[in-house]
């Protein structure tokens, strides 16, 4: 559906902040309770801070209670890639942009009702749109 969005890595280095490039593109981890959208609670919808790609809704955020911002669900299918993780001698699925790959956090199967999935993301992979309230 979309073409990927490909840059050479200096581009992001100069596109992001310090900390978004080294999660988004070093697969880093923000440290838990200190991201920004964390305790967000405002109607809108998280993209991607690398490509502005829509991925998640407020509606299916949840806390999870493990300091980082949780999602049940992406915004659609396409939003989002998957890829096994094996590092840290754990079996875990990375969630990467659909659209460029960046580094989001990874997947688990523990989360709520109705998809029993639990996105659990950075907050500095995300960039928020808050819904206009007209
Ligand atoms: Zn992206």
């Amino acid at each position: 559906m979309s073409d990927k969005i490909i840059k050479p890595e200096d581009e992001w280095k100069n596109q992001l902040s310090e900390e978004a490039y080294y999660v988004t593109r070093k697969k880093g981890t923000e440290r838990p309770f200190t991201g920004k959208y964390y305790y967000l609670d405002d109607e809108g919808i998280y993209k991607c801070i690398c490509c502005g790609n829509p991925l998640f809704r407020s509606d299916t955020k949840f806390d999870a209670g493990c300091g980082w911002p949780s999602f049940y669900e992406p915004v659609s299918e396409s939003s989002v890639v998957y890829e096994d993780d094996l590092s840290f001698g754990m079996e875990r699925k990375e969630v990467k942009c659909g659209k460029c790959d960046a580094h989001l956090g990874h997947l688990f199967e523990d989360g709520p009702a109705p998809t029993g999935l639990r996105f659990c993301i950075n907050s500095v992979s995300l960039d928020f749109d808050i819904k206009n309230p007209d």
